[in-house]
């Protein structure tokens, strides 16, 4: 099963992906955390997408199409993948649909996850990750147990440099999804779309009810 997770940063695509690769079997693909982990490592490509990541700005298809093509492709996707963060372009879901149709797969859902600007902002400004395990909180609705320290791990949690409030207002002007994305997989009977605004649970109990749907109408 290839589940693509869209929307605009900050309505829980990277936690409500988490639950459903696990719910489902299969592999939790985050371009985002591949980006991060190859700043981290000091490589070349982590090296180039620093530049875009740190105003905000989308890494340029080439790049990025290419690191996922590779990652799909890995023995532990076989099974599917929940796309989270991909693809942020018409450019980049086309290529999706080409690496899936060389290997005789299709997407078998995008789903919108949606949320205003104003909430977004709220939810990023106060939103803390874990160095260690990646978890995620925020001030006020998922306040960690200990301030400062994940409850799951322990780790030490601080706020993606992205998040400030500056750069937000830029990752939502360049990155929410744009129509042209949302189009493509509309006219491909694909696209369902959930209010990310209301609970983790009830969003996740819309997303669950949008991929059965969807499995089921195309006979999975
Ligand atoms: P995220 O964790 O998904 O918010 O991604 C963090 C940053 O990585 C984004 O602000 C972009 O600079 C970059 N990025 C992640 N995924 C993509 C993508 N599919 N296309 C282009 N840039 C991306």
């Amino acid at each position: 099963m290839y589940l693509i997770l869209l929307g605009p940063p900050g309505t829980g695509k990277g936690t409500q992906a988490k639950l459903l690769a696990e719910r489902f079997g299969l592999a939790h693909v985050a371009t985002g955390d591949m980006f991060r982990s190859a700043v981290r490592e000091g490589t070349e490509l982590g090296r180039q997408a620093k530049l875009y990541m740190d105003r905000g700005d989308l890494v340029p298809d080439e790049l990025t199409i290419a690191m996922l093509v590779e990652r799909i492709g890995r023995p532990d996707a076989a099974k599917g993948v929940v796309l989270d963060g991909y693809p942020r372009t018409l450019q980049q879901a086309q290529a999706l649909s080409k690496a899936l149709e060389g290997a005789g797969k299709v997407e078998d859902a995008a789903l919108l996850i949606d949320a205003s600007d104003e909430e977004i902002v709220s939810r990023l400004s106060q939103r803390w990750l874990c160095g260690n395990c990646g978890e995620i909180y925020h001030e006020e609705h998922r306040p960690p147990k200990e301030a400062g320290i994940c409850d799951a791990c322990g780790g030490e949690l601080s706020q993606r440099a992205d998040d400030r409030p500056e750069v937000v207002q830029n990752r939502l002007a360049a990155q929410r999804p744009p129509a042209e994305l949302l189009a493509y997989y509309r006219a491909r009977g694909k696209l369902a779309e959930v209010d990310g605004e209301q609970e983790m649970a009830a969003v996740t109990a819309d997303l669950v009810a949008a991929i059965e749907a969807a499995t089921v109408a195309q006979g999975a």
